[in-house]
Parts: C-alpha cells; structure tokens; sequence
C-alpha cells in the first residue's frame, strides 16, 4: 500500500517551506513595499511563485486541474526535485532503464543517490521479470521511464505495471508526448497516487529557451515539490511565454503536423541511403539511426555545419536525428546524400 510519508525524506517531511513577500499576499492590487523590490521598471517585480496563471491555461489545454500540477524551470528541474524530495543521500536508490535520457544518472550522481540501470530488451522495452526483485527494496523510492524514450525514440509498454507493483515514485517523463500516438498515462493520474508525469514545453510547444517543465501527479505529491523549489522558479518574461504558446494552440498543432509530415518523408529518405541499416520506429520528433559507422557520419556531417548526436557510445553505430524544418531536412538529406561511409 503506497503511504506517501514512508517515500518522503524524513527532512523534505518536517520541513517549514519559505514562505515569500507573494506567497503572503498574492493580489495584484496594491502597494507594495514587501518584497524589498525597485519601485521603478518592468520587470522590477517577482514572479508569481506559483504560476497560477499558467497553471490555469495548462489545466484547461491538458484536461488536468490546476492543483494537480507543479512547474519547473524546465523539467530537468523537476527531475532534481524529485531526487531532493523522495532519496536520502548515500542511503536511498532510484531505478531506470537504458539507453534512456541522461540527466536522470547525472542528477542522481549530484544528489549522491545510487542509480540502478535496467537495460532494456532488444525492442527497447522493459523486462519486467528482470526487475521483479528491485521492486521490492525498501530502498528504491524512485523509478525514472522516459516514454516515449530518448534516445530510441519508441513507447514503453509496461509503464502501468511498473506503477502497480512499485511502493515508491513511478516518474514517467513524457517530454515527447505531443508526438506520440499513445494516450499519455497523465490520464490516470486519480487511479495512482505514487505517479508523476513529467512534461515539458520544450519540445512540440516550441518554448526550449523559457525553461517551462510541468509535473502533473496527485496532490500530496505537488505540496513537497512546492516546500523544495525555489521560490520564484519561472520568471515572469518566462511565464508570460508560457501563457502566450498556450493560448496559441492552432500554431502549436500546425507546427506539430509540420514536424510529424516532415518526419514521414525523412524516414522514406534515410532508408534509401545505403549505409542506413536500421531506422527506429518512432513515436517522437527524431530518429535514432543504426548506420555502418556512426562516427564517421557524425563527422562528415559537422563538416557540413550540421549538428546531429552521436549515441554510438550508448547505441552502438546510432546517431540521433531531430527533424527540423522543411529546409534543414532537405540540406540534411543533401549532406547525407554525399556521404562516404
Ligand atoms: N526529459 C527528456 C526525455 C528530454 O529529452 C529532455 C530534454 N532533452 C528533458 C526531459 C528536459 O527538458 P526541459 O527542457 O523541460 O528541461
């Protein structure tokens, strides 16, 4: 039976959160000489600490309530909250399947908590036998399942077992969701209280640079991420963008149709090209790529000027491909075209 209490840090537990000058009076109206600011300017304020205008705007585009979510300054910050808030250093341990996103393993290591890497099979999925006897350590309080994953590109399939036989945090980082055919397990949120689904406007939302990352989970949840944030995690131009791609939802779908068109005639082309052997299956914005010999592509192509990720040290021969704009693919293709490999 999962008993938040027994997850959290005995610390993040007891914990008095700061409470700031807007934590205390948040109307909009007013004077205000608490929060030591320069009357003059802009952006001479601080920013709401809890984003409620974004929250609202994200609540009605996902079909979340507003209480079930958390902002971060991207979700990289929310990944390190979670190590913040569940694992105890050099005594707690998380759990995740690779290849997958590699800031789970360097914010574990800063957090000094052990990682436990699963790998996963040869179709990139879970073996849930493998993992049975993890599940049950008392000492494993944090699952990471990056689905659709990164760098292989493909939706995990045993996410809900996982969060069904698992007593800790099942986080289930979804940052390629928009892309996917699959129904993002956000959905089931009432069902589990142990689960955080993490999102983000960095990808299809087009807001990379504004550092917006979202957790939806379950209430208690959301009260220990607030205690441990920073207080003013989002600035205001950074909020503001957010609400603004948000209240754009035909820019945002016209943008995605874009990407998932371009993305068709990309795969027909790399598989063309002789030294391509595997095009991944893909259920995000890129391709992760078996070739002859990845680095040599990897090189020809910076020659070029154009900018791919080698994953050959974690996917043997693999580079990853984003699919970019109309024009960038078509000079990719050109490059491509004229390699020797
Ligand atoms: N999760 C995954 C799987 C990612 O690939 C990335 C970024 N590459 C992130 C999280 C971080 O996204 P953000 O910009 O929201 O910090």
């Amino acid at each position: 039976m999962f008993d938040i209490t027994k997850i959290v840090r005995p610390n993040i537990l007891n914990l008095e959160a700061y409470s700031s000058a807007r934590d205390e009076f948040d109307g909009s109206e007013g004077i205000f000489l608490d929060a030591n600011e320069n009357p003059f300017g802009d952006l001479n304020r601080y920013p709401d600490p809890l984003q409620k205008a974004v929250k609202q705007k994200l609540s009605e585009v996902k079909g979340i309530p507003a209480e079930n979510i958390f902002l971060g300054n991207g979700s990289d910050e929310i990944i390190d909250l979670c190590f913040r808030v569940f694992c105890e250093p050099a005594k707690d341990k998380a759990l995740t399947f690779v290849p997958t996103y590699g800031m789970y393993e360097v914010s574990a290591a800063i957090n000094n908590v052990e990682l436990i890497k699963v790998p996963l099979n040869s179709n990139f999925q879970i073996d849930t036998e493998e993992i049975a006897n993890n599940l049950l350590d008392p000492q494993l309080k944090l699952i990471f399942i990056c689905s659709p994953n990164n760098p292989t590109g493909n939706s995990i399939k045993s996410v809900e077992f996982i969060i069904q036989n698992f007593d800790g945090i099942v986080v289930v980082d979804e940052a390629y969701i928009d892309f996917a055919e699959s129904e993002s397990v956000s959905k089931k949120l009432a069902q589990y209280p142990n689960l955080i689904v993490l999102q983000t406007l960095s990808k299809a939302w087009g807001l990379a640079a504004a550092r917006v990352g979202i957790a939806f989970a379950g209430n208690d949840i959301i009260k220990y991420l607030n205690k441990v944030k920073p207080p003013y995690n989002i600035s205001t131009p950074n909020q503001s963008a957010a609400l603004y791609a948000l209240q754009e939802q035909s820019k945002f779908e016209l943008q995605r149709n874009i990407i998932l068109q371009e993305k068709g005639k990309l795969l027909a082309e790399l598989e063309k090209l002789d030294y391509v052997i595997k095009v991944y299956p893909s259920d995000t914005n890129f391709f992760l790529v078996e070739v002859k010999n990845a680095d040599a592509v990897y090189s020809q192509l910076i020659s070029n000027k154009i900018i791919i990720r080698n994953r050959n040290k974690i996917v043997p021969n693999c580079i990853r491909i984003t699919i970019g704009s109309p024009a960038e693919n078509e000079a990719l293709l050109a490059a491509l075209k004229n390699i020797t490999s």
